[in-house]
């Protein structure tokens, strides 16, 4: 098999911004990204992944131990746009009563920050549970834009994963998803500085994600 020249291409762009992220957060620690070029996916929700062990799932394609993130190769090229056909969901003020038809398109490095933050948020959640966001905070927010962010992908989420707000997948993804939509906006919204968009993705409180949220708006 092996992958296309674009599929390639991409895997190597999501690669470099995933990395660089997560040697800010983890600059004694940081680990490596590793593509997969012979494997086809059925579920789009599987093809980007932060490992936190060598499961026997992967013992025999990688021979790695310890943590590291996989992107599934093929097939990434045409998945990133359709991603690109998407618009960027936004919160901030009038924004935040928008259709969803009159968001705007997200630019290609907008979605592969996008992307990247979520997967390396997934590390941060396993090496700090603590910084975990759940929609049991949605009461102690007082910024109006981050309530109806966090109403919005707890809905969401309940949606796609189906499950207990306790289990252990809801949670870690709720929390991915609630710091890969502060990045789409703020990324939306000008802040592009990698060393930037790296703090928003180690928030540990609701304080610190209002405090961003604010300041770059
Ligand atoms: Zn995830």
């Amino acid at each position: 098999m092996g992958l296309s020249k674009e599929d390639r291409k991409m895997a190597r762009g999501i690669s470099d911004i995933i990395e660089g992220l997560d040697k800010l957060i983890f600059p004694k620690k940081p680990i490596p990204v590793f593509v997969i070029d012979n494997i086809i996916i059925r579920d789009e929700n599987e093809r980007f992944r932060y490992c936190a062990t060598t499961s026997s799932e992967f013992r025999k394609i990688i021979q790695h131990k310890g943590e590291f993130y996989l992107i599934f190769g093929i097939g990434l090229n045409r998945r990133i746009k359709k991603d690109q056909r998407k618009r960027v969901m936004l919160f901030s003020g009038e924004d935040r009563f928008r259709e969803s038809r009159e968001f705007p398109f997200f630019s290609l490095k907008g979605i592969l920050f996008t992307i990247a933050s979520h997967e390396v948020r997934h590390r941060i959640f396993f090496h700090y549970p603590e910084r975990a966001f759940s929609p049991l905070q949605i009461r102690y927010i007082h910024n109006e834009d981050l309530k109806a962010l966090f109403l919005y992908v707890y809905q969401l989420s309940s949606v796609i994963y189906k499950e207990d707000t306790n289990s252990p997948r809801f949670r870690r993804e709720f929390d991915a998803a609630i710091i890969e939509h502060v990045v789409a906006e703020k990324y939306y919204r000008g802040v592009r500085d990698i060393i930037e968009i790296s703090k928003i993705i180690s928030a540990g409180s609701i304080a610190e994600l209002e405090n961003y949220w604010k300041k770059i708006n």
